[in-house]
């Protein structure tokens, strides 16, 4: 283990500059410190563009190379530690599906708007861009919807159910104003009568891993911890952000175990989100805050990166035999489209 701590220290000096490595939040203490930038989605997209290296290591799953990969500059490339660590929630929308699904939709009549998750293929972006819509995070989930329902057009939001609803109930949809899709093999079963007057069509993927919290932990947690304050991922299910005190991105949770550990009134927090963060938070505020998870929720994919992979990696990096990650070219500008959307809409004030 200290080996490996020490190699990989060795291989960045090494590569120096010309190397970036960036984690997400939900990767574990081993890989998450070796990396030079750490982020939720939304922050780590957006520092991409000032990022100078020439490789730039995602320790994330693919979708998170690969939407790097659209936000590089010419002569950078984006290397994954493991290409097989993909997000299953991503893998139930694929582009091909979401293609067959808008051209339905349009075929029935209705003018439609896409927003797709960022947690999804460059292919599915692509499908997104060229219809017109945009990608969107957690963090912006809410000013992105409200963006594509003022279009006045139908939104498909895709593809977590979960998300769709928590962040339409904010804008005051209710389930009145939604239609969660049942979809076939290449494309949807619903007829137009069953769509009617539905403004917001939802995909009805999940992340398998936020999908377990349940109210009955949150009840759980509240006898355990009298006097907590529970907080959720927004890919948590209706029922459960609903019964929490507070729900937001990862950054979102972050900010707010800093604030309550500089508080007087709250003294025990539960978090509901991937256990990584949720044992980092715990530890950095331990002095200040009992905080633990609501639930023990490790996501296998983002697991799926280790210390080994890493060294290996950068090894072959340095041998001028890593394989980055590859776009298609036509899938590339649409894509790029959606997500340049997405920072357009959110421009930090
Ligand atoms: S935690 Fe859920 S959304 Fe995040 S990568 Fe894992 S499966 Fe995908």
């Amino acid at each position: 283990m200290h080996d490996l701590n020490n190699n990989i220290s060795l291989l960045r000096q090494k590569l120096g500059s010309k190397l970036c490595i960036l984690g997400h939040h939900y990767q574990c203490e081993r890989v998450i410190r070796h990396c030079d930038i750490t982020g939720d989605s939304l922050e780590l997209a957006r520092k991409i563009a000032d990022i100078e290296a020439t490789y730039l290591v995602f320790c994330g799953v693919y979708f998170m190379g690969e939407a790097a990969a659209l936000l590089t500059r010419p002569g950078q490339q984006v290397f994954l530690p493991d290409d097989h660590a993909d997000c299953m929630m991503a893998l139930m929308a694929s582009g091909c599906h979401v293609h067959n699904v808008l051209h339905e939709l349009q075929s029935m009549g209705m003018d439609v708007i896409p927003i797709a998750y960022v947690n999804t293929s460059v292919g599915l972006k692509a499908q997104v861009g060229a219809f017109g819509g945009a990608v969107c995070t957690s963090a912006n989930a809410k000013d992105v919807l409200n963006w594509a329902l003022k279009t006045g057009k139908r939104v498909l939001f895709l593809p977590d159910k979960h998300l769709a609803r928590n962040t339409a109930k904010q804008l005051g949809l209710d389930a009145h104003d939604w239609h969660i899709l049942r979809l076939s093999g290449d494309g949807i079963l619903d007829s137009k009568e069953d769509l009617g007057a539905k403004r917001l069509l939802i995909w009805p993927g999940c992340c398998p891993i936020h999908s377990q919290m349940r109210v009955e932990d949150i009840r759980a947690a509240r006898e355990a911890l009298p006097g907590c304050a529970v907080y959720v991922h927004p890919e948590c299910p209706p029922d459960v952000v609903d019964a929490c005190e507070g729900a937001g991105s990862t950054s979102f949770l972050i900010r707010k175990a800093q604030s309550l550990a500089g508080s007087a009134s709250i003294k025990r927090v539960v978090i509901g989100t991937e256990s990584n963060l949720v044992t980092r938070l715990g530890l950095r505020h331990k002095n200040e805050l009992t905080l633990v998870p609501l639930k023990e929720a490790y996501c296998p994919d983002m697991n799926a990166i280790t210390e080994e992979k890493l060294l290996s990696l950068l090894q072959s990096i340095l041998n001028g035999q890593g394989k980055p990650v590859r776009l298609k070219e036509a899938e590339r500008a649409p894509a790029k489209a959606a997500l340049e959307r997405m920072l357009a809409i959110c421009q930090p004030a």
